[in-house]
């Protein structure tokens, strides 16, 4: 089967790769019928993460090819949704709903690669989710926004407990920022007030519900932010980046006792001193985002087509033109490419 694979920082190919088979009776193996490029591929591409022949991709939709012979709840035939993070759904943290933290959990990226036409997903049962039926065309970008980038925003919109009634503020412009923006709105968060510099990001944060837009970033940032709150700072702030700056800036722009939902993959070098946190009184809650506990419901609010995550994908390419896909976002010509196979 073709595959991506990362040479090296700015070197993406696809090559030929083994196809994968079942190796334990708890695997499926899933022809993928379109995946993406995560904002989270852009750090091993621009060096700041190590990569070497790396495989690449770890969101996916697609049909079972394949199932083990312990696998109960999808079957061959079947077009599934899984999550970026390979679960049980059965131990006590999944129970818990923290599935990405899985007991016997790992991660789709690296190992799996599914940037690719098939890939073997482990504990089928706890990781995919069927769709009720064989999906319209147009339904299919939807459905894999929900393998990460919207069960991430909506994640972080939940951890930052947006709702009726609450102000929400989204750091970060990104995809998983605007879906933050989308998953406040269906929350029913009052007001969103969306955080950023570039003219047609706003214009999509505005698109999936932002009330609000706040071009400022730091001091004058969060004061931009108070002065939208009388004085306090929001209810809710979305961290969508995962920089230093930009987790202080949500810390500092949610109101004393408010929560700070951060999704934004932190690497070395983000420092929070104790002062900081001490001080500003607010809840954190952040992680790798449990998509697998939010997928049932994300199928049946795009099944209903009550949500269009799917317009998140501005560029779509086929799997062989990968590496202008990872070019595009890389220089901000596009937010989230879809690659078609
Ligand atoms: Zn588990």
């Amino acid at each position: 089967m073709r595959g991506v694979v990362m040479y090296a920082p700015g070197d993406v190919r696809v090559v030929e790769r083994e196809d994968p088979k079942i190796i334990e009776p708890t695997d499926a193996i899933i022809r993928i019928t379109a995946t993406c490029i995560c904002g989270s591929d852009l750090w091993p591409y621009r060096g700041v993460e190590p990569v070497d022949h790396t495989l690449m991709g770890h969101e996916y939709v697609g049909v079972v090819e394949e199932i083990g012979a312990a696998v109960q709840t999808v079957s061959v035939g079947d077009f599934v949704v899984g999550s970026f993070a390979v679960s049980d759904n059965t131990c006590e943290i999944c129970r818990a709903g923290y599935q990405s933290r899985c007991l016997h959990g790992s991660f789709v990226a690296g190992d799996i690669g599914t940037q690719a036409e098939k890939a073997r997903i482990p504990y089928a049962d706890g990781t995919l989710v069927a769709t009720p039926g064989q999906p319209e065309m147009d339904l299919v970008p939807s459905l894999l926004a929900a393998s990460d980038v919207l069960g991430t925003g909506w994640f972080a919109a939940v951890a930052a407990e947006a709702g009726p009634g609450k102000t929400v503020a989204v750091v970060g412009d990104g995809a998983v920022g605007l879906m933050g923006v989308l998953a406040a709105q269906q929350l029913g968060a009052e007001r969103i007030i969306a955080m950023s510099r570039h003219a047609d990001r706003q214009g999509w944060a505005s698109q999936f519900g932002a009330t609000d837009i706040v071009e400022s970033r730091g001091d004058e940032g969060v004061a931009a932010i108070k002065e939208l709150t009388g004085g306090l700072g929001a209810h809710s702030v979305i961290e969508a980046v995962g920089t230093e700056e930009s987790m202080l800036q949500a810390i500092r722009s949610t109101r004393p006792g408010g929560h700070v939902g951060y999704v934004g993959v932190s690497h070395d070098g983000v420092t929070l001193h104790a002062n900081q946190l001490f001080f500003a009184e607010v809840h954190l809650m952040g992680g790798p985002a449990p998509v697998r506990r939010f997928l049932p419901e994300l199928i049946d609010l795009i099944w209903r087509r009550e949500i269009d995550p799917g317009k998140v994908f501005d560029l779509t390419l086929p799997l062989d033109q990968a590496a202008e896909g990872y070019q595009a976002m890389h220089e901000r010509r596009a937010i989230k490419t879809l690659l078609t196979l």
